[in-house]
């Protein structure tokens, strides 16, 4: 479904030129949770950018379906982790969440169902008629999560989506995310710095080297379908797997 190829960024040119991405591909399949994990500053934000079509690589593309990503396609939706700027604050809670689904065949009825039930998802069922503001820095990033959520995307692209919220309710989220994802057919590529994460999370974990950033690479996560916070994590098969890419991570850090 999603194919990035050959995916390289530079920012600035000349003596000021960064390279943030070497070159970076992989492959998301339709239904799949793909999580990439890499260090911090190795360019995992630019590379959701470039899949988001809000910023043109250097090198390299990526294609949803075949079609080259210019622009934001229609069928995404993207969860940044800058929460403090992805808000509109002079729209309510629900406006908000609502906001993306004025351009979907939906009436007014449908829209605030759509909106009361994602932020129901998210635990956030009586915040509606506040304003962002008025709402803490976890509560704004869940905010975010219901808006990409209630949207229903064919792909959801997450860029760190659970750091801004306490333990107990990044647990819930994740667990949330891999219900909706069975239950709606969604396809998400989310990054990550978290390692545990990265392997509870997803059916495959794409692992990135520190900078000059390349795929060093991937692993399937065979783990049950079914996954439970407590049991998953101590299973036999998540301490290796979790083990395999630190290991990995490690490596390319020294
Ligand atoms: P990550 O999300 O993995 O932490 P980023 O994609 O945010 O990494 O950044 C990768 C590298 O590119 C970092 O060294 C960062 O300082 C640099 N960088 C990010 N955005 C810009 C920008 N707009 N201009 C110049 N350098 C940038
Ligand atoms: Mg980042």
């Amino acid at each position: 479904m999603l194919a990035v190829n050959g995916l390289g960024h530079r920012y600035g040119t000349g003596k000021n030129a960064h390279v943030a991405l070497e070159e970076v591909s992989f492959t998301v399949d339709s239904g799949e949770i793909v999580c990439v994990v890499g260090p911090s500053g190795c360019g995992k934000s630019t590379l959701l950018r470039a899949v988001s079509g809000l910023l043109r690589p250097t090198k390299g593309a990526s294609t949803l379906w075949d079609k080259e990503i210019t622009a934001v396609p229609e069928e995404l939706a993207v969860v940044f982790q800058d929460y403090s700027r992805s808000l509109l604050p002079w729209l309510r809670v629900a406006g908000n969440v609502e906001f993306p689904l004025r351009n979907q065949d939906l009436n007014r009825v449908d829209r605030k169902e759509r909106a009361a039930e994602a932020l129901a998802w998210v635990g956030l069922d009586g915040a509606g008629e506040k304003y962002p503001w008025q709402l803490s820095g976890g509560m704004q990033q869940r905010v975010a999560i219901a808006r990409a959520l209630a949207y229903r995307p064919t792909l959801m692209v997450m860029d760190e989506p659970f750091a801004s919220v306490d333990a107990q309710t990044r647990e819930d989220l994740e667990d949330l995310l891999r219900r909706v994802r069975t239950e709606h057919g969604m396809t998400v590529l989310l990054v990550t710095h978290d390692i545990d994460e990265s392997v509870y999370l997803s059916d495959r974990v794409v692992v990135l080297s520190s900078a000059p950033t390349t795929v060093l690479t991937t692993i399937k996560v065979d783990l049950p379908v079914e996954r439970n916070q407590i049991a998953t994590r101590e299973s036999e098969r998540f301490v290796h797997l979790r083990g395999e890419v630190a290991r990995l991570l490690r490596r390319s850090s020294d």
